[in-house]
């Protein structure tokens, strides 16, 4: 399967979603090429994609992760996309509080707009920091277990459960395309409880 030089087995699209400058393009970059350019603001008009091929215990999963413009004038580009995407990475910046207070409005559009089975997880991205942050890790983690998403906290700059992150969301879609459904299968919750430097999640 797959072309141009990049074999896998099966492929899903994650898309990342969440206001304009909480480091959407930054983690996408961080995890596709392990950089982070510091200070730069790349502007993400509409939407892109990168692609990344994992590998997850032995099988190859090609993730297409389409980064979106958080402005509202490109919403109703972006809209369109939501029906696509098996997961959904929404993202906050813990240096930025309307940022974070933003966040409902991001779950009304899931809801409206995505597939109901959609894996999400929330993230609180630029933990980096050394100043206090403006949104308290206890308040991403009580909006988390309110709406039963897995949250973790993130840094695109340091590269902080980036990698993690996408694992996570991979494995969880690929154990869900192949499970037989009266099997157990992968836990993302416990999955990023156990192995996230500082992640948490929770259960509604
Ligand atoms: P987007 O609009 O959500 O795509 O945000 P960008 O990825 O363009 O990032 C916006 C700004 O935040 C840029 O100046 C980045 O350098 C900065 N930034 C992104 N991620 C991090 C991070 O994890 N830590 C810090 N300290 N800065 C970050
Ligand atoms: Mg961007």
């Amino acid at each position: 399967l797959g072309g141009g030089g990049d074999f896998y087995d099966i492929a899903f699209k994650v898309m990342l979603v969440g206001d304009s400058g909480v480091g959407k393009t930054c983690l996408l970059m961080r995890f596709k090429d392990g950089a982070f350019l510091a200070g730069t603001f790349i502007s993400t008009v509409g939407i892109d994609f990168r692609n990344k091929v994992l590998d997850v215990d032995g099988m190859k999963v090609k993730l297409q992760m389409w980064d979106t413009a958080g402005q509202e004038r490109f919403r109703s580009v972006t809209h369109a996309y939501y029906r696509d995407a098996h997961a959904l990475l929404l993202l906050y910046d813990v240096t930025n509080k309307a940022s974070f207070d933003n966040i409902q409005a991001w779950l009304t559009e899931i809801h409206d707009y995505a597939q109901h089975d959609v894996v999400l997880m929330l993230l609180a991205n630029k933990v980096d920091s050394a100043h206090e942050p403006a949104v308290k890790r206890e308040d991403g983690e009580k909006l988390a277990k309110e709406y039963g998403l897995p949250f973790m906290e993130t840094s695109a700059k340091t590269g902080l459960n980036v990698d993690l992150a996408f694992t996570a969301i991979a494995k969880e879609l690929m154990q869900r395309s192949m499970k037989v459904p009266s099997e157990p299968g992968f836990q993302l919750h416990d999955y990023v409880k156990r192995e996230g430097q500082g992640a948490s999640c929770c259960r509604p």
